[in-house]
C-alpha cells in the first residue's frame, strides 16, 4: 500500500514537472514559456515597402498584400507593455498574462514563430525589443 501511495506522489512529481502548467497556492495559474520581443519594424514583422511605397508582407501566403502596421492579428492597435503574440490554441485572445519584467499583458497577436510555450512581447522600439532579447519567465495566466 506504502509503495503505491509513494508512486502516485512519485508520478504526479513527474506529470507537474512536465507539464509547464502548474497550479500554484491560491489556485493561481503559472506557466514557463520563452518570451521574445518584436516592435512594427520591417525586420520584426516581416514586410517591405512596394513601388508605392506602401507597406506589403516581404514573404509568407500574404506576399505582395497591404500590411496594416502596428495593427494585431485579433484587429487591435498594438500597444508597449501590453500586447503579447502567442499560440492562441494555448493562450487564446484576450487570455491575460503577467509577465514579470514587462507587466500585465493581453494575447491579441500570432506569430508564425511563436507555436507552443512561446510568447512575443510588444515593444515600442526595435532597441527596446532586442534589449529584452530572449528569456525564459514563469508567467501567471490571469483567466
Ligand atoms: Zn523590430
Amino acid at each position: 500500500m506504502k509503495i503505491i501511495v509513494k508512486s502516485i506522489i512519485l508520478l504526479f512529481a513527474i506529470t507537474s514537472l512536465s507539464g509547464c502548467v502548474s497550479r500554484g497556492s491560491g489556485g493561481k495559474e503559472y506557466v514557463t514559456v520563452e518570451a521574445t520581443g518584436y516592435c512594427k519594424c520591417q525586420e520584426c514583422c516581416g514586410w517591405k515597402r512596394n513601388l508605392l511605397m506602401q507597406p506589403v508582407y516581404a514573404y509568407g501566403p500574404m506576399e505582395g498584400e497591404r500590411k496594416k502596421l502596428g495593427i494585431t492579428a485579433s484587429g487591435s492597435k498594438a500597444k508597449p507593455g501590453r500586447t503579447i503574440a502567442a499560440d492562441t490554441t494555448i493562450f487564446p485572445f484576450g487570455t491575460k498574462l503577467k509577465v514579470p519584467g514587462y507587466g500585465t499583458g493581453i494575447v491579441e497577436d500570432r506569430g508564425g514563430a511563436i507555436k507552443g510555450n512561446k510568447l512575443d512581447l510588444f515593444f515600442r522600439t526595435h532597441k527596446q525589443a532586442l534589449e529584452w532579447g530572449r528569456q525564459t519567465v514563469t508567467v501567471e495566466v490571469m483567466r
